[in-house]
Formats: C-alpha cells, sequence, structure tokens
C-alpha cells in the first residue's frame, strides 16, 4: 500500500476516526493483533505497517473514569461531568460519559462510543452513553 492511498486505514484521521462512532467505530488491528486508535501509519507495538480496520465491539466497559469539576477553558463542557477510559478489548477510548453521573458510573460499566460534534467548532466529542 503506498503512503498516498487514500482507501488505507493508516491514512484515516482522528476526525473521520470520530464520526465513525456514530455507526459503532473501528480500531486499527496490525498483522500481530495490536490494537490501536487512528490515526496511525505503524503499529505502535511492533512497528507493523500491515494494519487494517476492524469494528470496535458494541460495548466496551469504563477502566478508569473521573469526575471533572473544573473544566479547562475554551473546552465547551459545563462541569461537573465524567470522563472515562473505556477498554474495548484491544484498544482503550478516552470520552465523556453522557447520561450516568459519577455516582452511576463504575470500573466494569458497560457502554457504546458515539460521538457528539460541536456546531460552532467542527470539533468531535467522544461520549459514552450507557449501553
Ligand atoms: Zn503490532
Amino acid at each position: 500500500m503506498s503512503e498516498s492511498d487514500p482507501a488505507a486505514p493508516a491514512d484515516t484521521g482522528y476526525d473521520e476516526w470520530a464520526d465513525s462512532l456514530a455507526e459503532g467505530g473501528y480500531f486499527i488491528e496490525c498483522a500481530n493483533g495490536h490494537g490501536s486508535l487512528p490515526p496511525r501509519r505503524v503499529c505502535p507495538e511492533c512497528g507493523s505497517t500491515d494494519l487494517a480496520e476492524e469494528a470496535l465491539p458494541e460495548t466496551g466497559e469504563v477502566e478508569t473514569f473521573s469526575e471533572i469539576h473544573v473544566a479547562p477553558s475554551g473546552f465547551g463542557e459545563d462541569p461537573p461531568y465524567v470522563t472515562a477510559v473505556v477498554n474495548f478489548g484491544t484498544v482503550r477510548v478516552t470520552g465523556i460519559v453522557r447520561g450516568l453521573s459519577a455516582d452511576e458510573v463504575a470500573i466494569g460499566t458497560a457502554v457504546r462510543p458515539d460521538v457528539e460534534r460541536n456546531d460552532a467548532t467542527g470539533n468531535r466529542l467522544v461520549v459514552f452513553r450507557s449501553a
């Protein structure tokens, strides 16, 4: 595969990946089974350039989470909100939890990924909803 091949998964950018979460999302897997998130040109674990897109599992499990009380300026999110690192098996995804308070989130809570778009900035926001 050439560097300029637009169909190559390694050329896929973060925004496109975030948008794909609305339809379930995907991750990058190398020939040795290491998962990573785009944009990627090489496997971060073994350096393989033999990468393919694999569908994300429908749900993941909360691995760690924290309640944010003071938002960084310009982030556009009203505190308090909950951020979580969600384990999808071979990849971990970080995002904001929607519809669950910090009291309702626990390690192992099943969530599904989604994407929200800030119309003002065009920025994508990875979010998790109760599965
Ligand atoms: Zn690898």
